[in-house]
């Protein structure tokens, strides 16, 4: 039961002669994980993963002269690293890229210990059994094993789930969620990007064990957040899993099932925020994670007048603080913070097509493109009246910033008519009254009221110059 010979696995030549260089020399192999997972489902895995009955010490004596890197040695993985002409000839290598060397993890079948800190193995103990292997694996979809010479080994029910769309835990759920708790976030990852729903009692643990998750490090959490934001499932998964997103952003918490009292909204701030993300198909993460977060700061400037309608005057701003703070905490990198944190400042600016040029000089073409993308995942996330309108003033002004841009209007200081060596000429004392001055001038060609004309842009800076606290000092 659990083997199939009868299954076959399209795989790459090259995975293909490493799994056969380890059978040939007597121990057996498998492809393992979310390789065969992936090959199942006729995707393209991200990477390979072997395991075998081999110790390090043996699959290092397999493959003694080739580049073979201790890559997690404690957990008896090490990293072949595969030449395409180290594989015989004949054997047609699917290439991983332009001849480079193919990656290719190699683990030996193993078992784990207790896990005292909620996170790794005490200890690992290896094993001769590849159902041990499999058993150690945290979902039914992920403990499949596949061998073009031996089939595929599935003990645990992973095919079906796969068929039946259903993200299973290989044994008792909480059992497997205190042991590491990083599978907390995997599961909504892998029920995200996979769109799998999640079994009942998976479900349950993932709510009931969800503060374990205070036992990850920052940067795993933020490495699953943004895996999981691009998934085909991501609405129903944070629709359902609000609550687990709160251990590390607490305000979401706030958010869940709160009411707007507007009739601007038919949704709580947390569904609208969900809907906003998932409403995108924008290909920039930060502007995901920017709608996700965007309404923090709506519970605590709610203000419901003699009407019973909300109101959330300065959300924008509470909100952009919450956001930079959390970011902070989840080890995001400055400018991922800054940029983040200035689309949620911004995500009630008024955009018109008259401010293009306005717009962009401020923000940079690539900011101000992620700020329309903020834009229209939050409107099309409104009351469905509202959305038509919106969305055609949001096309509108996206096309007069495609125009300037066309046409190639002058938005930044690089591209005025003069520069700091012109001003030098006319006698300008290097200083901070130099900037003064190009911004100056920059901002009154973007506001229409000087061409962008050498002479023009002359004249007005020893106006400046003449009237500066500067000039007038010396
Ligand atoms: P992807 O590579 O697309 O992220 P994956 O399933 O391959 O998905 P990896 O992190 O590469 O995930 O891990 C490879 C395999 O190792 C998984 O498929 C799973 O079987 C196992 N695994 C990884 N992390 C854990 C974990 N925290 N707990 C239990 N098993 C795990
Ligand atoms: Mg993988």
């Amino acid at each position: 039961m659990g083997f199939s010979a009868s299954t076959v696995l399209n795989i790459p030549a090259d995975v293909g002669w490493v799994l056969e260089r380890l059978e040939d020399s007597g121990q057996v192999a498998y492809l393992v994980g979310g390789s065969v997972r992936d090959a199942l489902c006729g995707e393209e895995p991200s990477d390979w993963d072997i395991a075998t009955a081999a110790t390090p010490e043996q699959t290092a004596t397999v493959f003694a002269g080739q580049r073979l890197l201790p890559t997690g040695l404690q957990y008896g993985t090490q990293t072949l690293l595969v030449e395409p002409d180290e594989v015989p000839m004949g054997q047609a290598v699917s290439s991983c890229g332009s001849g480079r060397p193919r990656p290719v993890q190699i683990t030996s079948f193993r078992t784990d210990g207790s896990y005292a800190d909620g996170r790794h193995p005490d200890k690992v103990c290896f094993s001769g059994d590849i159902v041990h292997d499999l058993a150690r694996r945290d979902f039914t979809v992920n403990a499949m094993a596949y061998s073009p010479r031996w089939g595929l080994v599935d003990p645990f029910g992973g095919q079906c789930d796969l068929a039946t769309r259903c993200l299973r835990a290989v044994g008792d759920a909480d059992q497997r969620l205190q042991e590491d708790a990083l599978r907390i976030l995997r599961a909504l990852r892998f029920a995200a990007t996979l769109d799998l729903g999640i079994d009942p009692s998976l479900a349950k643990a993932l709510h009931n064990e969800r503060q374990l998750l205070k036992r990850v490090s920052p940067e795993r959490i933020q490495c699953e957040l943004m895996r999981m934001l691009p998934g085909r499932g991501i609405q129903t998964v944070l629709l359902e899993y609000g609550d687990v997103l709160a251990v590390f952003i607490p305000e979401v918490g706030d958010t869940l099932g709160f009411d707007q009292r507007s009739p601007w909204h038919s949704y709580d701030v947390w569904e609208h925020s969900v809907r906003a993300l998932a409403a995108i198909s924008t290909g920039d993460p930060l502007v995901r994670l920017a709608l996700l977060l965007h309404d923090l700061g709506k519970p605590r400037c709610c203000k419901v007048d003699s009407t019973g309608r909300g109101h959330f005057k300065g959300h924008e701003q509470v909100g952009a603080e919450i956001v930079e703070q959390r970011l902070r905490a989840l080890r995001f990198d400055n400018e991922s913070v800054r940029i983040v944190t200035e689309l949620v400042f911004l995500h009630m600016a008024q955009l018109k097509p008259e401010a293009a040029k306005r717009w962009l000089s401020r923000l940079g073409e690539v900011q101000l493109k992620r700020l329309i993308g903020v834009k229209r995942g939050d409107i099309s996330a409104h009351s469905e009246e509202t959305v038509e309108g919106r969305m055609a003033r949001m096309d509108m002004f996206e096309q007069a910033v495609d125009a300037a841009l066309a046409a190639g209007e002058c938005i930044n200081r690089c591209q005025l008519a003069v520069n700091g060596n012109d001003l030098l000429a006319i006698g300008v004392f290097p200083g901070p009254v130099f900037r003064q001055i190009l911004d100056s001038l920059l901002q009154s060609v973007v506001d229409d009221r000087l061409p962008n004309e050498r002479e023009v842009l002359l004249s007005e800076a020893r106006l400046l110059w003449l009237a500066s606290p500067q000039y007038r000092g010396t």
